[in-house]
């Protein structure tokens, strides 16, 4: 490069260039700040608020068995592991973790992980290579895509919960390919809806595909007491990869994947964000066991959960709302333009109700939405007042 150029460059002016641009176009995040717990009815930005977009789905993030499962392990262990997993920072409790969740699934083993985004980062890349294709539902979610684009393997996808484009996408592999890995979100964030995975696992079967699926909206959710995707459809240890989080229902932070023992060797030994980076402190695999006991003996939380769910969807429905394909706790009211989205979820902060608006480029230009998430913890009192701003807001900007 000339001298006279390099003296132009300025390394840093990319940084304020492209956030501008991203306020110009309205794209940039605005944070909110919680200046409470994130409970169903939290402080956020000095306002008290009810919450309906936190993924504390149980409201388990404050249970007091949680708490005191943090407090005890860090009591006992400390504040931090002091390495990576497979070094020196495999703690008992973290082994304890993973044998009960095992148990609570129904799997023959699990594995832990940092959070969601470092199984689907870590492990996917491992899992398919050059001569191999993965196949991905079109809506996947950003960790698969981004763990996707780690592998040298080809890629293909099918339509949105279609099983019969997958198979003629699978038929075509079939030809072409040594390994077939089918990846797809459990619950699809965005929606709320379910993927078939009965009829994936089985379409996936015949053509000799691994399949694995992203359930982080469906832990301690879908399924008996919240066991997960494979529960749900009565496939316990038929789905390859089971892979999950600790960070939405179970209130905690972590990822996890469950299935068999083969498979969990497998992953330790090859995921890099499992290898090289530093494991959860006391305090998190305390909580992630409190949690599990939680989900084992306190049936009442997905129980809670789903009685508000169904309550608080079929009054929407009733005064006019569209819900879209929603078969789960995350109720999206599909509104159409970006600015009744955003211009109904201001509103609806103004009547201390806390539900952000899904807009281009994360939805269709004409899908936005404000995305509710329900919660376990909200009272009838709570679900009536909510539905008494949206009737009133809705007819106001003139969506029902
Ligand atoms: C939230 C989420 C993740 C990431 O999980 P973390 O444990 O929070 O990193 C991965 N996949 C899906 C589908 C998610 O919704």
């Amino acid at each position: 490069m000339e001298a006279e150029s390099l003296m132009k460059r300025n390394p840093n002016a990319f940084l304020k260039y492209e956030y501008e641009e991203l306020v110009r176009k309205n794209f940039d995040w605005k944070l909110r700040i919680l200046e409470s717990g994130s409970t169903p009815h939290s402080v956020v930005d000095g306002k008290e608020v009810i919450m309906l977009c936190s993924n504390n789905y149980l409201n388990l993030s404050n249970h007091q068995r949680l708490i005191q499962g943090a407090i005890d392990a860090t009591k006992k262990f400390g504040a931090g592991s002091g390495s990576v997993r497979a070094i020196a920072g495999t703690m008992a409790l973290h082994i304890e973790v993973e044998k009960r969740l095992a148990k609570f699934k129904g799997t023959e083993s699990s594995l832990i992980y940092q959070t969601g985004f470092a199984a689907n980062a870590g492990l996917i890349p491992q899992l398919a290579g050059k001569g191999d294709i993965i196949i991905s539902d079109e809506l996947n979610h950003g960790s698969i895509i981004d763990g996707v684009r780690l592998t040298k393997a080809d890629r293909a996808i099918f339509k949105h919960r279609d099983v019969g484009d997958l198979e003629k996408v699978l038929i075509d592999a079939n030809k072409k390919y040594n390994r077939i890995l089918v990846i797809t979100d459990g619950v699809f964030s965005m929606d709320g809806d379910i993927a078939p995975m009965d009829e994936i696992v089985k379409v996936s079967q015949r053509y000799g595909a691994m399949t694995y699926v992203d359930d982080a909206h469906g832990e301690g959710v879908i399924g008996p007491d919240g066991r997960g995707i494979g529960s749900h459809f009565r496939i316990e240890g038929k789905i390859d990869v089971e892979m999950g989080t600790f960070s939405k229902a179970y209130g905690v932070v972590g990822g996890l994947i469950a299935g068999s023992q083969d498979l969990v060797n497998f992953a330790l030994n090859k995921s890099r964000t499992w290898l090289l980076s530093g494991s959860h402190p006391p305090a998190v695999a305390g909580a992630q066991l409190a949690a599990i006991d939680v989900l084992e003996t306190e049936p009442q939380h997905v129980k809670n959960l789903w009685k508000n769910t169904e309550y608080f969807k079929k009054e929407l429905n009733s005064m006019g709302f569209d819900t879209g394909d929603s078969q789960t706790p995350i109720t999206p009211i599909i509104v159409g333009e970006s600015s009744i989205a955003k211009e109904l979820s201001s509103k609806l902060f103004d009547e201390g109700i806390f539900a952000l608006p899904i807009v281009f480029p994360m939805v269709a230009r004409d899908k936005a939405r404000i995305r509710t998430m329900m919660n376990a913890g909200l009272t009838k009192k709570d679900l009536d007042y909510t539905l008494g701003k949206f009737n009133k807001l809705g007819k106001k900007l003139k969506i029902i």
